[in-house]
């Protein structure tokens, strides 16, 4: 019987660089809950403005529905449905909100999954901690702060085996540089997983 250990809700946090296994172990606790017949809902971020089905899926191919939104903004419109709002005497939560890529949410995830678990949600975030510099990404640092509970993976590195904590940016199979803009368009970009001693950025 999956019973949370802390009263009412509280909020997880899974993180650690691409290929940690974090929508991995996202799915493993959705899963668990879907098990135990609770009200599940899970989010993953869109490129659109509209919300759309879709999966969480890992790396190794598990997956579990989610709905896809734009931002923190969509993922409160949505829980709130038509017109209700979150701090209505009505409202029907769910009890269990999973969220995958949560550094992609933008600066409002933070109030609003604060407001999710003191409302008595369990909340489950999987991000990345770092971004491709190493540097720490977005909101996640300080939901790491407030969260009740965190979990720190590691990937292997591909270089040298040990454990990786950082995700290497590679454009055109070189490392990126650190001024090089999120979004590059047309360039052929890839990640990999990799040790402190063998993240490079070029500066
Ligand atoms: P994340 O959500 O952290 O990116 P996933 O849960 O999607 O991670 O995928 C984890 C899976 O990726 C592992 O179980 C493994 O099968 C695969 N994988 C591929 N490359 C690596 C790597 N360098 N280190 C660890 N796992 C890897």
């Amino acid at each position: 019987m999956l019973k949370s250990p802390y009263h009412g809700g509280h909020l997880e946090v899974i993180v650690g660089p691409m290929f940690s296994g974090k929508s991995e172990e996202l799915i493993r606790r959705l899963t668990r809950a879907v098990i135990a017949r609770q009200r599940v809902a899970v989010f993953k971020p869109a490129l659109d403005r509209r919300y759309h089905a879709a999966h969480v899926a890992s790396h190794a191919g598990r997956s579990i529905e989610a709905v896809a939104v734009r931002d923190a903004c969509a993922v409160r419109a949505h829980l709130a449905g038509e017109g209700v709002l979150l701090a209505a005497p009505d409202h029907t939560l769910p009890e269990v909100v999973g969220i995958d890529e949560a550094q992609f949410f933008g600066p409002d995830l933070g109030p609003l999954v604060l407001e999710l678990a003191q409302a008595g949600v369990r909340v489950i975030l999987a991000g990345l901690d770092l971004d491709f510099r190493a540097e720490p990404f977005g909101c996640i640092p300080d939901l790491l702060a407030r969260a009740e509970s965190v979990e720190k993976l590691t990937a292997i590195c591909t270089v040298c085996g040990a454990p990786a904590t950082r995700s290497q940016r590679l454009i055109g199979g070189e490392p990126a540089r650190y001024d090089d803009p999120v979004v590059l368009v047309g360039a052929q970009e890839s990640y990999e997983a990799r040790c402190r001693v063998h993240h490079h950025v070029v500066r």
